[in-house]
């Protein structure tokens, strides 16, 4: 008798609220996107609180990402005010393996406050243990070892578990030896990395009945939103918890698994009948979020798919706009067609943060982030970093400013040592003393350091190439377009190989962030040019609280919903993504087809997909083909919209781009272009590497203080260096000195690094 239940709860639609009173016993909702599983999930939490079903402690409740059990914590709070203070198992896998292995963390060799190590930690301690066994770790690269681990750990896999195909995955049969080695060693350091905690809390609960029977116990209630992304070991996991009691409730759609490249097997969600015999399977068919047209193409879309489960889909939403499907010429002008209706949409009233573009590769922000700059549109990256700030790029550009200004020692800082040339703390602590003595710039410094003894010749000998790498690059600068200077650059620096060694998908990724930057160099005529530009887009940091425009991946929206949104590259080899067709496997295709479909009922009010016919490659314009998930869409619920569309106009914006080779640069000059905002005014008033400039400004005048007060060091002085001891000047030439040490030895030093005896 829904008259009894709060208006919360009537408010849900039938099904909805068979799954919140459905309390007892397993429950599977298996629904489609937008129908309210997560709302209905919401509820479910706040009616179990309400009823006093369960305490706060006594629940657990698993969200895809911390952001949504924020949310959902909030929620709940809304609905049934205050009680629900105190959810400890609401949140993540992670964060509640986490919390969970604090508490038991001695069982498996660790006291409770180990460390949970990050990536780079992680890579440092595997690169140490890869040396010390004598295996060549550029032929193996730690980075390589750490996807393997993570994959059997995701798998629930154990050192002793791995059978011999996995064991041949690393070094020649020694996988195991290293996954096996390295669990002992973060041990020892009482660390343990991400998929440690949900791993070692599953051999806690194989190995302890005590300790699951504890919280098979304590968890009245189990519930899990997303259930079709999660992987091995955090089924198995779940599956040992909720055996006690059976009260579980888990959510998902298996046309919306998207992280199998992450180690998520849909398989869990078709098999949770079987697991859990007796369960309530609950279909939600009511969409609630988008309109019909978007509903109709997104259903028709994921119909092209083999392996689903199937399902129907309903909205008593009408009207709204058709999918608009609009061709652009190339990269830029659908950058720029996007700002222009976002603009347009700001002035209609839309706030920009029901706007939102969800691409299929991080290197894809970049066009929109140079074009939202010149427009003074606020935007933000979600779940990554803005596109010059990636740690890739800001090494790329980090070369390029110390070519464009060699005494750019910020710059020489982040790329001295990157790649790993072997070059220690030590050496960079050297050059940052007699550089502030001479008051020279590094890599000036690094050079006359080389002329001495003042360093093991190694180090000698790598500071010397680095610095003729420069000097030669400096030179190729003057006849190099800005785009094949850092195509050079990255080849001759070992930066790109060194990548290409890693072999994993977020080299991968890297490696197309760097060939994006190169394209994007293609539009400016010099080195300053572009170095200004990205000054300027560095410096576009609006406020925090102001509404802006979501730019993310498609992989990162799962979940979330905007009025309108924008889905920009719809071709292929972009999306589906040019892996995706490699691999060639239908598996891989279909994946990148339910993507298309999480992305395409992301909007509400409307979808806009895009796909330029040409994109720049490598200097090269290499026209693209239109994605077939575009044709795949019915077409009664999408219109075409070409920028291009009629020979006429086609063939003009092929003849002008041809017949003038700076149409494209002219258009994208960043001065050209009104801005607004007062982050571009700024912005433009400013020269290039403000900062690092002031930095060797202030460097300079206290070093030629310290310059003027430079002895002469006559020759027969005695003298002492902190390293060679005492010792007598034979020679001075300028800054540097001849010394017959006297344990024995005649160096060449700096008269930095020497006092008066
Ligand atoms: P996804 O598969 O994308 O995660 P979902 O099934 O979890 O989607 P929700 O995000 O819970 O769907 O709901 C989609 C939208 O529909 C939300 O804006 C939500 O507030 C609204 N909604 C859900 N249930 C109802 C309902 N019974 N009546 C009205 N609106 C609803
Ligand atoms: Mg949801």
């Amino acid at each position: 008798d829904s008259t009894d239940l709060p208006e919360w709860l009537s408010r849900l639609n039938e099904p909805q609220r068979e799954a919140v009173l459905s309390t007892d016993g397993p429950v599977l909702m298996l629904a489609g996107a937008g129908t309210g599983k997560t709302a209905a999930l919401t509820a479910r939490l706040a009616w179990l609180l309400r009823q006093r079903l369960a305490w706060p402690s006594e629940i657990l409740c698993v969200t895809f990402t911390n952001k949504a059990a924020r949310e959902m914590r909030e929620r709940v709070g809304h609905l049934i005010g205050p009680a629900v203070e105190g959810m400890p198992w609401l949140g993540t896998f992670h964060a509640i393996a986490a919390k969970m292995l604090r508490r038991h963390a001695e069982l498996v060799g660790l006291t409770s406050n180990f460390t949970i190590l990050d990536t780079d930690d992680q890579l440092r301690l595997l690169k140490q243990l890869i040396q010390a066994e004598g295996v060549d770790d550029k032929r193996w690269p730690a980075r390589q070892l750490a996807g393997l681990i993570d994959r059997w750990k995701n798998r629930g896999l154990n050192p002793a578990d791995l059978d011999a195909l996995e064991n041949e995955a690393y070094a020649n049969g020694r996988g195991q030896r290293f996954y096996a080695l390295y669990q002992d060693r973060l041990r020892s350091i009482n660390a343990c990395d991400f998929g440690d905690l949900l791993l070692h809390m599953l051999n806690i609960f194989r190995r302890e009945r005590d300790v699951l029977e504890q919280y098979q116990q304590r968890f009245r209630y189990v519930m899990v939103d997303e259930y079709q992304d999660t992987n091995a070991v955090q089924y198995l996991w779940l599956r040992l918890l909720a055996q006690g009691r059976r009260n579980i409730c888990v959510v998902g759609d298996d046309d919306q698994s998207i992280y199998s490249w992450r180690g998520a097997e849909v398989a869990n969600i078709l098999r949770f009948e079987k697991d859990f015999p007796g369960a309530k399977v609950i279909r939600l068919e009511q969409n609630y979020r988008s309109t019909p047209h978007i509903l109709g193409a997104a259903s028709g879309l994921i119909e092209e798919n083999s392996e689903r489960l199937g399902k129907t889909l309903w909205t008593e939403l009408d009207g709204g706009d058709k999918v608009r499907i609009v061709g652009v010429w190339d990269a830029p002008e659908e950058a720029r067609r996007v700002g222009e209706e976002i603009e347009r949409l700001e002035r209609e009233g839309c706030p920009l943060d029901a706007i939102a573009i969800l691409v299929r590769a991080q290197f894809q922000t970049r066009e929109f982030e140079d074009r939202f700059l010149q427009i003074g549109l606020a935007y933000r990256i979600v779940g990554g970093f803005r596109f010059y700030e990636r740690a890739e790029i800001r090494d790329a550009l980090a070369y390029l400013r110390l070519i464009a200004s060699p005494s750019d020692d910020l710059a020489f800082e982040r790329i001295w040592n990157t790649p790993k040339r072997g070059l220690g703390d030590k050496t960079l602590e050297k050059l940052h003393r007699y550089a502030r003595a001479q008051s020279i710039p590094l890599l000036r410094a690094a050079i006359e350091i080389a002329d001495t003894d003042e360093l093991p010749a190694r180090a000698r000998g790598t500071l010397v190439a680095l610095a003729r790498d420069f000097a030669r690059w400096r030179d190729e600068s003057a006849r190099l377009t800005p785009a094949e200077l850092a195509r050079t650059v990255l080849d001759e620096s070992g930066y790109t190989a060194a990548l290409q060694a890693e072999r994993s998908t977020d080299a991968n990724g890297r490696l197309e962030n760097l060939s994006e930057l190169a394209r994007a160099m293609e539009e400016y005529e010099t080195l300053s040019d572009f170095l200004e530009h990205v000054s300027l887009v560095m410096d576009n940091d609006n406020s925090a609280d102001e509404a802006k425009v979501t730019v993310m991946t498609m992989h990162g929206a799962k979940g979330l919903e905007f009025d309108q949104v924008f889905l920009p590259g719809w071709e292929e080899g972009v999306f589906p993504s040019q892996r995706s067709l490699d691999e060639g496997g239908l598996a891989s295709l279909e994946e990148e087809r339910r993507l298309a479909y999480v992305a395409i009922t992301r909007a509400r009010k409307r979808c806009t997909i895009l796909h330029a016919a040409n994109r720049r490659i490598y200097g090269q314009w290499t026209s693209s083909i239109p994605s077939r998930f575009i044709a795949e869409l019915p077409e009664v619920h999408v219109v075409e919209e070409s920028s291009m569309s009629g020979g006429a106009s086609l063939w003009r914006a092929q003849w002008s781009e041809q017949s003038d080779p700076f149409a494209h640069v002219a258009r994208n000059q960043p001065g050209k272009v009104a801005s607004r905002g007062p982050g571009w005014q700024r912005a433009a008033a400013q020269p290039l590497n403000t900062a690092p400039r002031r930095i060797a400004e202030t460097g300079r005048s206290a070093a030629s203080m310290a310059g003027k007060a430079r002895p002469e060091f006559a020759r027969g002085t005695r003298v002492f260096h902190e390293k060679f001891g005492y010792g007598t000047v034979v020679e001075q030439e300028g800054n540097k000195l001849e010394i017959e040490f006297e344990n024995g030895g005649h160096k060449r030093v700096l008269d930095s690094f020497v006092k008066v005896a």
